[in-house]
C-alpha cells in the first residue's frame, strides 16, 4: 500500500539533553496536530531534525529507536550545518527575502552550498523511507530544493509542497543570485500549496518571469510535467482552542489574573521575537492611544507575550533591546502607583494559560508587517465562546484575506492603528458579536483537518490528471 512521507525541517517532537539523559516532548505546533492523523496512521513516517546535536552513533541510534515507535525518522544536522544551512542560509536569507525585508538578507555562497548540501541530506533521509509509489509531502522554505532532488532520483513519486511563509513579489525574489534554482527546486514537485492567492501569483509571476514557463489555471506546463499550484489557507484545531478557553482551568488562570488586574481592560498581544511582527510599532500605536486618548490612561493596560527566538542572531537580539527601552520608557512615561501600561512577558506560556489570555483579553493586536498566515489570530477568534472580543488585525497578514470581519489596518500607519485601538475599545458588543461569529463560522469549517485533506486529495487528483494527460 502506497505510504505518505511527511517532511520538515523540524520533527513534532522535541528532543532535549537533561541530567537525566535524553527527553522526548511531543510538540504542540499546529503542523504536528494537522498531520498528527496522517503520519501516525499506516506504515506512514514524519521525517525530520530532532532538534538538538547527537553526534555519538550509538546514541544517533537509540535516538533513531525512539523515534521509529512513534513514526518518526530523525536526520542528524551538525553544529555547522545548522550554523549555515537553518541560521544562515535559512534564517538568513530566505526568510528576510520573502517577508520584504530584502535588506537584511545574507548573500553568502557559502550558506547556499551549506543548504544545497543539507536538502541532499533529507533528500537521502526520504528516500531511504520511500518506496516509488509513495506520495512525499515536503514543507517550508528550509526545504526549497528537496523536491528537485526527490522528482531525480524517484521520477514517479508524488511530491507535494507547501509553503508556511510568503511568497514575494518577483522584484524581492529576482535578487537572490540563487533565484532559478530555487523555483526550479520546488518545480519538482506536483503540486505547490500556499497561504493565499497573492502568493501563489508572485510565484507563477517569478516562475514565468525568470525560467520563462507559463501558466494557466495555476498549472505549470514543464518540459516534462505539468505542476501544479494553488491556495491552501492553513487553519487551527478549532475545538482544541475553543474547548480549553471555555475550560473551567482557564477560568482559574482567568480569575487570578483578574485580582492583580483588577478592573483594567486588557488588549493582547502574543508573538515570537521577529522584526516581522511588527512589535515596536505596535508599541508606538499604544503609546499613541494614550497620548490622543487620556481617558483610556489607567482603564487599559497592553498584555505584551513575547516568544524568545533566533536569539543568537544579532537582527534578533537588536530587536529585543529596542523593545526593552520602548517598553520601559511607555512605562515610565505613563504608569501610576496602582497601572502598569504595558504588562510585558519575554518567554512563552503553556497551552492552558495561553487560552486564558485568550479569555481574559477584549482585543487582540495582531499587526505583523509580513505574515504567511499567522494562528494566533484564528487561535483569538476560536477562544471567545461568549462573542466578546475585537481583532485588530494587519492586511499583511495571509490570515487578513479570510477574516475580513477584523479591524483590518495598515501597520506601519501608527495613526490608523491607535484609531483602531479607540475604536475596538468603545465597539458596541452586538457589532463585536456578529463579527466575531463570522470569523469562528469560517475558521471552525475550515480547520487544520479540513487544510490536510483538502491538499491531500489535490494532490491525488493533480497526479491522477498528469497520468490521463501521458
Ligand atoms: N504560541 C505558543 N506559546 C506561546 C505563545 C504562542 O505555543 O507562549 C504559539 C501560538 O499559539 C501559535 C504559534 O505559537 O500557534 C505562533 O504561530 P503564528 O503563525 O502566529 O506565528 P509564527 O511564530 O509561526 O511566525
Amino acid at each position: 500500500m502506497p505510504r505518505t512521507i511527511i517532511v520538515s525541517n523540524r520533527l513534532p517532537t522535541k528532543v532535549q539533553r537533561t541530567a537525566d539523559g535524553l527527553t522526548f516532548q511531543p510538540s504542540e505546533g499546529g503542523l504536528a496536530t494537522g498531520l498528527g492523523s496522517i503520519y501516525r496512521a499506516d506504515d506512514n513516517v514524519w521525517v525530520g531534525w530532532p532538534g538538538l546535536f547527537v553526534e555519538d552513533e550509538s546514541e544517533q541510534e537509540f535516538v533513531t529507536a525512539q523515534f521509529a515507535d512513534d513514526s518518526m525518522a530523525p536526520v542528524f544536522l551538525t553544529e555547522n550545518e545548522i550554523r549555515d544551512y537553518y541560521e544562515g542560509f535559512s534564517n538568513g536569507t530566505l526568510w528576510p527575502t520573502f517577508h520584504y525585508f530584502g535588506q537584511l538578507a545574507l548573500f553568502d555562497d557559502d550558506l547556499w552550498q551549506a543548504y544545497v548540501a543539507v536538502n541532499e541530506k533529507f533528500c537521502q533521509a526520504v528516500l531511504a523511507q520511500a518506496g516509488p509509489d509513495d506520495t512525499i509531502w515536503v514543507h517550508d522554505y528550509q526545504l526549497l530544493l528537496l523536491p528537485e532532488m526527490l522528482r531525480q532520483a524517484r521520477p514517479e513519486a508524488t511530491i507535494g509542497f507547501f509553503l508556511h511563509i510568503p511568497f514575494p513579489s518577483y522584484e524581492l525574489i529576482r535578487v537572490l543570485p540563487w533565484r532559478a534554482e530555487l523555483l526550479r527546486g520546488l518545480l519538482g514537485a506536483d503540486l505547490i500549496g500556499f497561504h493565499t492567492f497573492g502568493y501563489m501569483r508572485h510565484f507563477l509571476s517569478a516562475v514565468s518571469q525568470l525560467l520563462g514557463l507559463s501558466s494557466q489555471h495555476g498549472q505549470i506546463e514543464t518540459p516534462t510535467r505539468t505542476v501544479l499550484v494553488d491556495a491552501f489557507p492553513m487553519g487551527i484545531d478549532y475545538r482544541r482552542y475553543a474547548d480549553a478557553a471555555a475550560s473551567e482551568a482557564a477560568a482559574a488562570h482567568v480569575r487570578a489574573y483578574r485580582e492583580g488586574l483588577k478592573d483594567v481592560r486588557v488588549i493582547l498581544s502574543i508573538d515570537r521575537l521577529d522584526y516581522t511582527k511588527g512589535i515596536a510599532q505596535r508599541l508606538r500605536a499604544f503609546a499613541l492611544l494614550l497620548e490622543r486618548y487620556p481617558e483610556w490612561r489607567g482603564q487599559v493596560s497592553l498584555l505584551m507575550v513575547v516568544v524568545p527566538s533566533r536569539d543568537q542572531v544579532a537582527q534578533y537580539q537588536e530587536l529585543k533591546v529596542e523593545i526593552d527601552e520602548l517598553v520601559g520608557r511607555i512605562n515610565a512615561q505613563y504608569r501610576s502607583i496602582t497601572w502598569t501600561p504595558i504588562q510585558y512577558f519575554y518567554r512563552s506560556f503553556p497551552f492552558e494559560e495561553l487560552a486564558a489570555l485568550y479569555r481574559l483579553a477584549e482585543v487582540a493586536m495582531v499587526t505583523p508587517m509580513r505574515d504567511g498566515m499567522n494562528l494566533v489570530a484564528k487561535e483569538f477568534v476560536a477562544s471567545k465562546a461568549d462573542q466578546r472580543g475585537v481583532l485588530i488585525l494587519s492586511e499583511r497578514a495571509g490570515a487578513a484575506r479570510e477574516l475580513s470581519d477584523a479591524l483590518i489596518i495598515n501597520p506601519t500607519d501608527t495613526k490608523q492603528l491607535a484609531e483602531a485601538l479607540h475604536e475596538a475599545l468603545v465597539m458596541p458588543e452586538d457589532e463585536q458579536q456578529t463579527r466575531l461569529a463570522n470569523m469562528q463560522a469560517l475558521v471552525k469549517q475550515y480547520d487544520v483537518f479540513a487544510w490536510t485533506k483538502l491538499f491531500m486529495s489535490r494532490l491525488a487528483h493533480a497526479k491522477a490528471e498528469q497520468h490521463s494527460l501521458a
